[in-house]
């Protein structure tokens, strides 16, 4: 773990298995912090809120940040090379996220130094100026999930770094490796012990006793709508402020006269990507009646072309599930789908041979699926796509809109009024036209409904980790 700046090992020193999900060997041995490695870090994180960090200036933040992105962008080969042993997404898919990183990177630096307040107008009698004040909320607690952490972590780091806030943030226990390596070159660009600290362990242990210690001023979480009711429970304690981004469902909806070779692939691929392990994930595919089976025949082309290896295969366009309960996971729902009465096109296969003792599955398209029946509605995080047909633009909405879900969402169709529509119609926190999973920091994206709250991205997104103090000087 790390912890004000020093590598620190768990009091109780207790371990668990690192294992490549590409072969299922165990590759090491990670710290399994429990709450008092929670209260030192939380401590460490308090201490450097109130410390020196406090005074650095905007510029000082400003330069700190692009320090972070030189060295990242000089160590992003290793980076991706650990995220692909630890969490199994395929090397070209990982080194292809620096992108994306360092854009994040340097969209937080510009916000380091575009942080305001307001001076406002007021009806008091004599002269009184007021104004509002921007000030950082403390100790934010990040709690990240396993399916892409390179690229996750950046959304609270840059915040935090951005805003003088300092954090403690517990990664998934699946995938702790590439926050680690991230927290020792953020210390070697020049970062202050104490403002990130990293406290690896069991999401029931380390991250539960993030989530209620009283030190921490508001939690970051992305991870199942399970675990985000108990962190909003945990949060009582203090009334910590909360960003949650929670499960998906999300709706792809593709019209007759959509240029089908591109939505295909787009939909193929918004489900399929990181092997399903996506919460924006495009897993109801809604098709009009009239192309449904040229379009399942097309998608099972498509899912039956794809190279799935091997994490470090350079070829290898898909990798392995994270883990074994994941794979009997994804199998019991294949299983499900076929016992509702879905017609299995292609896959939902646990893969043999050379790939027969990592986590691997085919990409799976089912046919035939009612929007009610649990593969259209539950939460697989696996290669599966459930094709549902539908008729006019009210119908697609209607169906779209039947999950207790509301992240994402996508429309493909050449006729731009009918894509409006859709867009206006469906209750999501983003909706893509004629692509799929596309997302800037300067635009961002969100949930709604039991999705969550608290969007990622462009200046809401920094407001969220201030606070606004209101000022009036009697002159
Ligand atoms: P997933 O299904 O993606 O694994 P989880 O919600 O279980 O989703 O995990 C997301 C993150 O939440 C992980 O870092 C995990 O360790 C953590 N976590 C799991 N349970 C709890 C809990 N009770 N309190 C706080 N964090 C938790």
């Amino acid at each position: 773990m790390l912890i004000d700046g020093q590598t620190a090992p768990c009091v109780s020193e207790e371990s668990l298995e690192i294992r490549n999900p590409s072969s299922g060997v165990v590759i090491g041995q990670l710290a399994a912090g429990g709450e008092e490695d929670i209260d030192r870090a939380v401590r460490a994180a308090r201490a450097a809120f109130e410390g020196p960090w406090s005074s650095w200036t905007p510029y000082e933040r400003q330069a700190l940040l692009y320090r972070v992105h030189e060295l990242m962008d000089r160590n992003f080969d290793e980076l991706a090379e650990i995220e692909s042993v630890d969490m199994g997404a395929p090397i070209s898919k990982t080194r292809a996220t620096k992108a994306s990183v360092l854009k994040m990177i340097l969209f937080f630096a510009s916000q380091s130094s575009n942080i305001a307040g307001e001076t406002l107008q007021n009806g008091l009698p004599g002269e009184v100026v007021t104004m509002s004040l921007k000030a950082p909320v403390g100790v934010v607690g990040g709690i990240i999930p396993w399916n892409g952490p390179l690229g996750s972590q950046w959304w609270l780091l840059g915040t935090v770094l951005a805003t003088g806030c300092t954090t403690v943030l517990k990664p998934a226990e699946d995938a702790s490796l590439s926050v680690l390596r991230v927290a020792e070159l953020l210390h070697e660009a020049g970062l202050p012990p104490g403002v990130v600290n990293v406290v690896t362990g069991r999401g029931d242990v380390a991250g539960a006793a993030l989530a209620r210690h009283s030190g921490v001023d508001r939690i970051a979480f992305t991870g199942s709508t399970e675990t985000g009711r108990k962190i909003i429970d945990a949060s009582k304690v203090n009334i910590k402020k909360l960003q949650l981004e929670l499960g998906g469902k999300s709706p792809d909806i593709i019209f007759a006269d959509a240029d089908l070779d591109k939505a295909v692939q787009g939909a193929a691929m918004g489900v399929f990507a990181n092997s399903g392990q996506i919460c924006f994930a495009g897993t109801r595919v809604f098709v009009q009646r009239e192309i449904v089976k040229e379009f399942c025949e097309r998608a099972a082309f498509f899912a039956r072309s794809i190279k799935v290896g091997h994490s470090l295969d350079p070829e290898a366009q898909l990798g392995p599930l994270i883990s074994n309960d994941q794979l009997e996971k994804v199998m019991s729902y294949v299983q499900i789908g076929a016992n509702e009465g879905a017609q299995l096109v292609c896959g939902g296969e646990r893969l043999q041979g050379s790939l027969a003792d990592g986590y691997f599955v085919s990409p799976t398209v089912f046919a035939d699926v009612h929007n009610d029946m649990r593969i259209a509605q539950e939460e697989i995080f696996g290669p599966v796509m459930s094709v549902i047909p539908f008729d006019t633009v009210e119908d697609a909405i209607t169906k779209g809109n039947a999950t207790e879900f509301g992240l994402g969402g996508a429309v493909w169709t050449r006729d731009i009024s009918k894509a409006l529509r859709v867009v206006k119609g469906i209750h999501t926190g983003v909706m893509w036209v004629n692509c799929y999973g596309l997302i800037d920091p300067l635009v961002g994206f969100g949930g709604t409904k039991m999705s969550g709250y608290g969007a990622k991205g462009g200046r809401a997104h920094l407001d969220t980790y201030l606070y606004s103090k209101c000022v009036y000087i009697n002159t």
